[in-house]
């Protein structure tokens, strides 16, 4: 099933929700699920047989295989779906939705290597839908599997019927395939776009010139922002938001892409077992004329602090041949040679920045081995040197030079290679942007007149991990927001359904603002300040992480979603997902603004034209002395400020906030689909599943999430015929001769024993049920079969 379904044969709308033996009705001889007791156990359920009620509350179960007996709370058995229901596509038809409906499900699907599947709850409103995506065989093109194409396929046929603007939210853990869908999703628009709107379907044969440079964008962005981790040998260090813009015809007139949150510690430090980002590996075996122009000649990872504690090589992947690839897609970008250089040299700089020597020397330090890298970024090594070592900082109304300590020095320097990286991959992402245009108005968020667009959100998913860091605070806020918006999504499209349909619903399902209280905790600016502007504050103060913890406690402790740690070296926060506990340490370090002003001003005034763009916002032409005050001052003021004023002084968080709200806001004038991605087992292995994993990552992507918010309400819904037609059999003679849809299932349904009226409405066109109800019905109904 893909997501919609206009033939209309189909048992229910939505999922039922949680039932358990409880809500399903006490029946023995049934087979349920038990949550297994250990939690390292590889199956986070048990199959049961329910043997005897023991009281109101409380039943007795046998393991399936006669291993043993046990004693359940009711609301504890999950009513198992009968075998007609295995392998169901859509897990909407399942009879109980649930945790282990939905991992079983999930784990007999992939194991037959149908590795998409979709949780639908709306089939008439079709607002989000559910892939697993797991495959590590290789597949060939065209053999692609068809459910990513489906949504691709939908978003660009809405986009056109409705014109409006789509967005494709793809989420999920690191290894989960989210960059690989993306990719599938990119590839699919550009051939049905190559062929006019209307196509039929992928045609890799006639694309323009602008199409070809959209799909080459990956490559590039791979190389410098892709790296092996434990997880993933390709794992993006980076979000995107990917925006193709397509004309009334539906030919592709741009794209457009946007990035979240670089991860740049990897620039000078990576963990056993990982990589630096590809472009270091692949500049190490790039041709030696190559080598030679970026002064790297005969070098390779082990000459490089930067690289040689790390995997040299990744199993399966041939460098050179990869730096090859890069070139030709450079290439096809229009990326001249010349300018390719300038990108690269900066990678080699960054290296001989790593490598440079930090030394005490008569308690003073001294440096030694920088000046290639000096050489190449086109800078004075006598100033470096000083700017470094010495630098002046304002004392009373005088300016004196500051002494180091090598390990200061040292972290200086890393500091300048994660700048240097960073705005090297901002500035080449802004160059690919410029290559594959299309309408200029897009930066400003808005195509121009007749255009629309199709953005592809590919972003880190939800992180619990034992030690939660900052990193783990930005991508866990963003992943509130999302779910959020997802929320609303639903609740307003409920909402219109309910009143399309004239059917009246209690408070209890407003979930609107479910979420509001954390994301205030984390993004709220004033009374009481939030988790991001504390941090702010912190940093503005030179404060301490402790001040930190005790500003962010003493302000959102009577949150419910703020938990103070007991011992006292962070705080929980209470996500959709779950309670997350965050350290504080090294928040204030992290968030201070790392980079050295005098160097960076230095690089700003270099002979190189492209080191000097990059920090062309410290071009300051006035002396230093005056435009060190002058920042000092702006600190305050550029606080609540955009990028653009005086980026550089916004910590990473504020500067993430900040971005985040400008693609909320695209998002909300977007028509948006949702794809999960799943990660089927740790070891990077194909045909193997991990239920536990499985069941952890439904937890946090908010499918479950979603089953519990489609419990709210009246989940389950049917067309006034398509009801009758399938449930007749409990009283056939009652309406035999009823000719109105309507009027028969009114009577049927007055005619149904123990149904309560509150359980049920009828609508204008399709007959409602709080959730459990259908189940029951069917059940009665297969009675009388
Ligand atoms: P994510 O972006 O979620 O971290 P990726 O999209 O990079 O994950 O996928 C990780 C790896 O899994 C890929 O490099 C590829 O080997 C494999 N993979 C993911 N999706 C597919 C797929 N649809 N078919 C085949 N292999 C896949
Ligand atoms: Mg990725």
């Amino acid at each position: 099933a893909g997501m919609y379904h206009s033939h209309g044969i189909e048992v229910y709308h939505k999922p039922r929700s949680y039932e358990t033996i409880n809500d399903a009705g006490f029946n023995l001889q049934k087979l349920a699920w038990i949550e297994h007791e250990k939690e390292s156990s590889p199956q986070p359920f048990t199959r049961v047989r329910v043997v005897s009620e023991v009281n109101e509350d409380i039943v007795l179960v046998e393991h399936e295989d006669g291993s043993k007996e046990e004693q359940v709370a009711k609301n504890k058995v999950y009513m198992m779906n009968p075998p007609k229901f295995d392998h169901v596509e859509d897990m909407a038809e399942l009879l109980y939705m649930h945790e282990p409906a939905v991992v079983h499900n999930l784990t007999q699907r992939y194991q037959k290597n149908d590795i998409y599947a979709t949780v639908n709850p709306y089939r008439y409103l079709p607002i989000y839908s559910t892939e697993i995506i797991r495959h590590y065989r290789k597949k060939r093109r065209g053999e692609a599997p068809p459910h990513i194409y489906a949504i691709a396929d939908h978003a660009f046929y809405d986009m056109l019927h409705d014109k409006e603007n789509q967005s494709i939210l793809i989420t999920g853990e690191s290894g989960a395939g989210k960059t690989e869908n993306t990719k599938i999703v990119i590839q699919y628009l550009a051939s049905i776009a190559a062929n006019g709107s209307n196509g039929f379907g992928p045609d890799y044969t006639q694309k323009t010139k602008l199409e070809e440079q959209i799909l080459q964008a990956n490559p590039i962005l791979e190389s410098f922002g892709n790296a092996q981790t434990i997880r993933n040998n390709n794992s993006s260090r980076f979000g995107k938001f990917i925006r193709i813009a397509f004309n009334r015809n539906g030919d592709i007139r741009g794209a457009f892409i946007d990035w979240y949150l670089l991860e740049t510690s990897r620039v000078h430090t990576q963990t056993l077992e990982e990589r630096n980002y590809h472009i270091f590996y692949q500049l190490l075996n790039a041709d030696p004329e190559m080598k030679a122009m970026l002064k790297i000649d005969q070098k390779c990872p082990s000459d490089f602090t930067y690289t040689k504690n790390s995997n040299h090589t990744i199993q399966g992947v041939d460098d050179a041949a990869e730096y090859n690839k890069l070139v030709q897609s450079m290439n096809i970008m229009s990326i001249s040679v010349q300018e390719q250089i300038e990108f690269f040299r900066i990678i080699a700089a960054v290296l001989y920045l790593g490598n440079t020597i930090v030394n005490n020397n008569y308690s003073r330090v001294e440096i030694s081995g920088y000046e290639s890298a000096c050489d190449i970024l086109g800078v004075s090594p006598v100033l470096f040197k000083k700017h470094l070592l010495e630098p002046q900082i304002r004392a009373g109304n005088e300016w004196v030079s500051q002494s180091k300590s090598p390990s200061q020095v040292k972290d200086n320097l890393d500091a300048l290679s994660k700048v240097l990286y960073e705005r090297n991959f901002g500035q080449l992402v802004s160059r690919v942007n410029a290559a594959i245009d299309g309408p200029k108005s897009m930066e400003g968020m808005s195509v121009s007149e007749g255009e629309r667009f199709i953005g592809v959100l590919d972003i880190a998913g939800f992180e619990i991990f034992k030690i939660n860091s900052f990193e783990q605070l930005c991508i866990n806020y963003t992943n509130e927001k999302l779910q959020d918006f997802f929320n609303q999504n639903m609740f307003v499209l409920e909402e219109k359904e309910y009143k399309r349909e004239n059917i009246f619903c209690d408070e209890s399902f407003d979930y609107r603002n479910d979420l509001q209280p954390t994301i205030n905790l984390i993004e709220s600016i004033k009374n009481p300040i939030g988790i991001l502007s504390c941090l702010e504050d912190e940093c503005v103060t030179q404060g301490t992480d402790e001040r930190l913890l005790s500003k962010i406690t003493e302000q959102n402790i009577s949150n419910s979603r703020f938990k103070q740690d007991k011992y006292n070296e962070g705080f929980s926060v209470k996500h959709y997902a779950g309670e997350v506990k965050y350290s504080t340490a090294g928040w204030i370090e992290r968030g201070k603004d790392p980079l050295n002003e005098h160097v960076a001003r230095l690089f700003a005034e270099s002979t190189n034209a492209h080191v000097a763009t990059l920090f062309k916002d410290y071009a300051t032409p006035a002396t230093p002395t005056a435009s060190l005050a002058i920042r000092q001052a702006d600190i305050r003021k550029s606080l609540y400020r955009t990028r653009k004023g005086g980026g550089s002084f916004h910590t990473v968080g504020y500067k993430h906030k900040q971005q985040l709200s400008v693609l909320m806001s695209t998002l909300r004038n977007t028509h948006p689909h949702f794809v999960r991605c799943i990660l089927p087992n740790d070891r990077k292995r194909p045909g193997e599943i991990q239920p536990q994993l499985v069941l952890h990552q439904l937890r946090c992507n908010g499918v479950l999430e979603g089953i519990r918010i489609c419990r709210v309400g009246f989940p389950n819904r049917l067309q006034f015929e398509q009801f009758r037609e399938q449930y007749k059999l409990l009283a056939p003679d009652l309406i035999a001769n009823i000719r109105d849809h309507r009027k028969a299932c009114q009577m049927l349904l007055q005619s149904v024993p123990g149904l309560q009226a509150h359980q049920f409405q009828i609508g204008r066109t399709k007959v409602f049920f709080k959730a459990g109800i259908l189940g029951d019905l069917e059940e009665q109904r297969d009675l009388r079969l």
